[in-house]
């Protein structure tokens, strides 16, 4: 929690207000949500149950609802709910002089030293904090729907919001399992819409033009390029009036076959029909990166299939304009490479970010693109930035030239986007991080992984440990949008976890959650496992019509019986913790409670123990497991003797005479 919040007030118990409450009630605030009618709180509060329940149901909350309910009270009444509130969030309903007189309002009776946050995904939060006589303390704090699920929130500067509130408020997101992106100037549609804008709208044009088809554009965004739904499919579901409203507001050319779906009151999923016919009373979805990756075009009436991916198909023409966007943002100094990213990942199920994407494809190709297409149209949505043109002239064309918007290269100071990596006391911890995909390996991932162990100083490092991000998984599998596109001759899975298996010191899971397909296979690859008795093993390739490819097949075969290692692959099943244990895969399945110490207990023996006697055992079991014994133990004899002149060897023997604990240098 934040030291400097201990009640927070939440207004509206819609939508988003409900969600918002519950979310932070979980992380242990005491909230109150307020809404004009007895029976819109009774509703939301009704809304919380349910999805507590829920949570409880599928062992995601860690205390009982009836705990997390105990923090949430409700109220119509505005001054008993904001009057010791550290924080208010507003997400009343999207009208700009509603907001301004709630904003005025809460002036008069929120604590001077509060901070007031409004939850609109639109309006300019200048404006609603202009209604105030502190507009320094106002901010915009922009949840993602639904709250429970999503983990982005962007955090808007007004153009008077102080530093220091906004930093407050992206602590508290952080302090609420969310995670913050920063945007620093109150632009239209703030980050994500705005990169997310061309998408739909650019594939739009291609169909009014008569370049390709509905069906066609959707499947190639999603099988080829790895979206989680097609970009019509995605306007059907947030309804075609939305995007019709904003292109209109912001004074932008309409596509005609928007035009023409709006004039015609097909909107999408809420009306039956958009761009694709869903019947009577289709319901509506959200756009969620639940980690359910490949949950594209299964909705009702949403019916492309991999059949209908174009070769043809002009993907690049919506790309170059994404990245043009997130190209202007960064110019404009309104959110980091980083920042847009994350948010296109969190925000919009995006299989990696815009500005690392653009870095793979070349800004150079990026830039030409646009400028072929601006000469041949005209149109203005083609002329590129100045961020982009700057950073092509200046030779920064992405990863191959060595810079692109990130710096990359051999030095040590790569940034992962993938992966958190932290070294302390000897222990270098790597987190898998891409929740939004239950932490699926993708190619980014496995490069990362790769590099941060070719890059670790072994002097320093004695021992490696791996764990997934979030509450849910430690990995669940690996991505394969990642590899869409990809000449399966290409597909070289493996270096990850040979250069896992072969790291010379030792390694470590830490499993909590999901730990299928290739996140099992990183887990294999490491010389120890530990699980929490929640987690689940399984190889799911099978029902892929895959096997396993990272390794598992022949690594389950040598750790196992033949029996279960087969079981294992052939049925496609998912194994819990303890028969894991049982059947030897894993060290130790404990409840989450001990989680943490066993975890510390193994990792202080390989992180004080002798580095290079460690190595060596490594080495000899690990070669000698594939040799025949007498190979195996001439091999196990040669490291013995040379083990025998290291200084950690005199250290050892002294400090047993000595009884005291021995200091190894790996020497
Ligand atoms: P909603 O209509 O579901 O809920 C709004 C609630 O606010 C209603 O229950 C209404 O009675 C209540 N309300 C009206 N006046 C109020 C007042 N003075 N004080 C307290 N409550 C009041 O709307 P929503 O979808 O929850 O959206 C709320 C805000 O969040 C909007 O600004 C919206 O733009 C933003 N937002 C919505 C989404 C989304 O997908 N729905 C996503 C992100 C942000």
């Amino acid at each position: 929690m934040h030291a400097d919040i201990d009640r927070v007030a939440v207004l509206g118990a819609g939508n988003m207000g409900h969600g918002i409450t519950e979310v932070v009630a979980m992380a242990g605030y005491e909230v109150t949500m307020r809404d004009v009618e007895p029976a819109f709180v009774e509703e939301g509060y009704g809304e919380i149950e349910w999805s507590l329940e829920k949570l409880a149901e599928k062992d995601r909350l860690d205390e009982s609802p009836a705990a997390v309910l105990s923090r949430i009270e409700t109220t119509t009444d505005l001054e008993m709910a904001v009057d010791d509130a550290d924080l208010v969030v507003e997400a009343a309903p999207e009208e700009l002089d509603l907001k301004r007189e709630i904003f005025a309002d809460l002036d008069e009776l929120a604590p001077a030293g509060a901070i007031l946050a409004s939850n609109t995904s639109s309006l300019p939060i200048t404006d609603v904090a202009a209604a105030t006589d502190r507009s320094e303390r106002v901010v915009g704090t922009h949840f993602f729907n639904p709250p429970v699920k999503m983990d982005l929130v962007e955090v808007i500067y007004g153009d008077e919001t102080a530093d220091e509130t906004a930093e407050t408020a992206a602590e508290f997101v952080e302090s609420i399992d969310r995670t913050p992106i920063d945007v620093r100037e109150d632009v239209r549609g703030f980050v994500v819409n705005t990169v997310l804008g061309p998408f739909g709208d650019e594939a739009a044009w291609m169909v009014s033009e008569g370049e390709t088809e509905v069906r066609e554009a959707d499947a190639t965004m999603v099988h080829e390029r790895g979206y989680p739904m097609g970009p019509f499919e995605l306007s059907d579901m947030t309804g075609i009036d939305i995007g019709y409203r904003v292109r209109t507001e912001a004074g932008e050319p309409i596509p005609p076959i928007v035009e023409e779906k709006v004039e015609r009151e097909e909107l999408g999923r809420k009306t039956g029909v958009g761009y694709y016919d869903y019947g009577d009373g289709a319901a509506s979805e959200t756009l969620q990166a639940d980690g359910d990756a490949g949950d594209a075009g299964n909705g009702d009436g949403v019916d492309y299939t991999a059949d209908d991916v174009s070769e043809a198909f002009d993907w690049l023409r919506i790309e170059a304009r994404i990245i043009d966007e997130a190209a202007g943002l960064v110019g404009q100094g309104v959110a980091t490479p980083e920042d847009i990213d994350t948010g296109l990942r969190l925000g919009a199920g995006f299989p990696e970010g815009p500005c690392r994407r653009a870095d793979k494809l070349g800004l150079d190709t990026v830039l030409e693109k646009l400028e072929t297409l601006q000469e041949a149209t005209g149109a203005e949505r083609y002329e590129p930035s100045n961020h982009l043109r700057e950073l092509v002239e200046a030779g920064r064309t992405g990863e191959d030239a060595g810079a692109g918007f990130y710096e990359y290269g051999a030095d040590a100071g790569r940034d992962y986007t993938t992966i958190d990596v932290e070294l302390r006391d000897g222990l270098l911890t790597v987190t898998l991080d891409r929740t939004e995909r239950l932490n699926a390996l993708n190619r980014d991932m496995m490069d990362e992984i790769v590099h941060v162990l070719e890059t670790a100083d072994l002097e320093t490092v004695r021992a490696v440990t791996f764990e997934g991000a979030g509450d849910r998984a430690f990995s669940a599998g690996a991505d394969v949008t990642g590899f869409a596109g990809v000449d399966p001759h290409e597909v070289e899975v493996t270096p990850v976890f040979r250069t896992v298996a072969e790291f010379p010191r030792p390694t470590l899971a830490k499993i909590d959650g999901y730990c299928l397909g290739g996140g099992h296979e990183l887990a294999l690859a490491c010389d120890l496992r530990i699980a929490t008795t929640d987690s689940e093993f399984g190889f799911p390739e099978i029902d892929l019509g895959l096997i396993p490819g990272g390794g598992g097949t022949q690594r389950v075969v040598r750790m196992l019986t033949e029996a279960r290692a087969k079981e294992l692959v052939f049925r496609g099943n998912r194994i819990d913790a303890d028969t894991a244990e049982d059947w030897g895969l894993i060290n130790r399945a404990v409840p989450e409670a001990e989680f943490g110490t066993t975890v510390e207990e193994f990792v202080d023996d390989l992180v004080s123990g002798p580095p290079v006697a460690l190595r060596k055992a490594k080495q000899v079991m690990d070669e000698g497991r594939d040799a025949d014994i007498d190979a195996g133990l001439r091999m196990e004899s040669q490291a013995f003797g040379l083990l025998l002149s290291t200084e950690d060897t005199s250290e050892g023997a002294e400090a047993f005479t000595a009884d005291r604990e021995p200091e190894f240098e790996g020497r």
